[in-house]
């Protein structure tokens, strides 16, 4: 494939912009070689400004669970913007988008909507802090929750693959109330627990970790936490920025039936426009201003424009009683054909998916946590993106990023993908 004007476009972006992007991950660092510039995109398929086509397994990082240029989502937003883009009063739509979320999701009464799944995560810990009257925080090493300062000490994602899991910026004040656990290690949990007795606010996880690769859950962690939580008088955060409204209508909470205190949306709720939200049960989000003391605000949140694509969204997924079977017959035909190829190439690998979440690391031990995600073969995943980019196949520019699979691909999609894989493999 030629990137010539992909490159060129490039070079001038980099004069102007950090590194030529606006998110880090994008500036292929981690692979080699200089990102495609999207010219445009419809259903599975993105068109880069020379004309190549491809397959796309990124989906915007999540948000394109139904294809790219959705009719009813772009319609929506078509008609709101001739009403106006953004009035910072209240509007009919927040409520709208409001109610079907609460009647999709489980456990929760009420849902503010915030510009991105950073200020979400930001916010949900602010009111577990708030509601518990405490500090202390536990996250996951390899978890994301967006770039905000409490989050930003062993993440995953961008933060991983560019070597900065600590970054520079965040303060040491900020840092020691961040306790740091192993994914899947519920003894590590319980011991931070014992040494920081009723000090800790919150527990926040990716209930299926997706910045690490794809990492399920091990059977009755996520239960294991609920309890300890109910026990310690911590708040369980369940970060649903990628799983909500993807792994199932209720998200992992009902994939699972395991209830969160307070729960982060992000990427499908707002159907691809800039989207965020964090819900709880009534008792907890009444502790939010202006009904209660824990402050956060916004001029854009709810802004019309993000509220008709999420509720165009939200509802074609609430309508469709079959999306998420389709979503897992495709993604698990998808994995079934990659584990035939790798294993007749006697490649090492291991395959994560849940749902349509899923990754490919070079590496043939289970990957359980961030410690054995960071083992892969990146040579091996180098030469693999940039095999499948070259047949027109897009997949995430990292090997610490899932893939995410949208209902717009269809079987002969996923062949052309497979044979593109087949190919690439036997170069590898
Ligand atoms: N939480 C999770 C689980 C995420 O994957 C991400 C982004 N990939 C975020 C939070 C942050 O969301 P945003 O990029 O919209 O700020």
């Amino acid at each position: 494939m030629i990137y010539q004007r992909s490159s060129q476009l490039f070079a001038e972006a980099e004069k102007v912009i950090p590194g030529g992007v606006n998110s880090p991950v994008r500036a292929f660092k981690s692979v080699g070689g200089t990102p495609i510039f999207i010219k445009e995109a419809k259903g599975p398929y993105l068109y880069d400004e020379d004309g190549n086509r491809y397959i796309d397994y990124i989906n915007s990082w999540g948000p394109m669970i139904l294809g790219h240029a959705y009719e009813p989502v772009v319609n929506a937003i078509v008609e709101r913007a001739k009403k106006g883009t953004s009035f910072g009063a209240p509007t009919a739509l927040e409520t709208e988008i409001a109610a079907l979320a609460v009647s999709m999701v489980p456990n929760i009464d009420k849902i503010r909507f915030v510009n991105s799944g950073t200020e979400a995560c930001m916010s949900a810990v602010r009111l577990a802090r708030g509601f518990t009257n405490r500090e202390k925080i536990i996250k996951f090493a390899g978890c994301y929750h967006g770039h905000s300062d409490s989050f930003l000490i062993q993440a995953g994602s961008g933060a991983v693959t560019f070597g900065s899991p600590n970054s520079p910026g965040v303060t040491q004040g900020t840092a020691k109330d961040t306790l740091l656990a192993t994914y899947n290690d519920l003894q590590n949990v319980n011991d931070l627990f014992t040494a920081n007795p009723n000090e800790i606010a919150a527990i926040i996880i990716e209930p299926v970790a997706g910045n690490m690769g794809c990492i399920p859950p091990a059977e009755g962690f996520l239960e294991a936490l609920r309890e300890l939580c109910d026990v310690n008088g911590t708040l369980l955060i369940f970060d649903e920025v990628m799983t909500g409204f993807r792994l199932a209508k209720g998200g992992a909470q009902e994939l699972y039936n395991v209830k969160a205190d307070i729960v982060a949306f992000g990427k499908v709720i707002g159907g691809g426009l800039p989207v965020g939200a964090f819900a709880a049960r009534n008792e907890i989000m009444n502790y939010l201003a202006p009904v209660g003391p824990v402050y956060q605000a916004g001029t854009l949140s709810g802004n019309p424009l993000a509220m008709a694509a999420g509720l165009e969204m939200l509802k074609a997924l609430n309508n469709d009683a079959a999306i998420f079977e389709r979503l897992e017959e495709k993604t698990a035909y998808l994995e079934n054909g990659i584990r035939k190829i790798l294993e007749a190439k006697n490649i090492g690998y291991t395959i994560n998916r849940m749902g349509s979440m899923i990754s490919v690391h070079f590496d043939a031990n289970p990957v359980t946590d961030f410690k054995s995600a960071a083992k892969g073969d990146n040579e091996t995943f180098k030469k693999f993106f940039h095999g499948l980019l070259n047949e027109g196949v897009y997949i995430a520019p990292s090997a610490y990023e899932t893939w995410f699979i949208t209902d717009a691909l269809m079987y002969d999609d996923l062949d052309f993908t497979l044979n593109a894989i087949d190919k690439v493999a036997s170069a590898l």
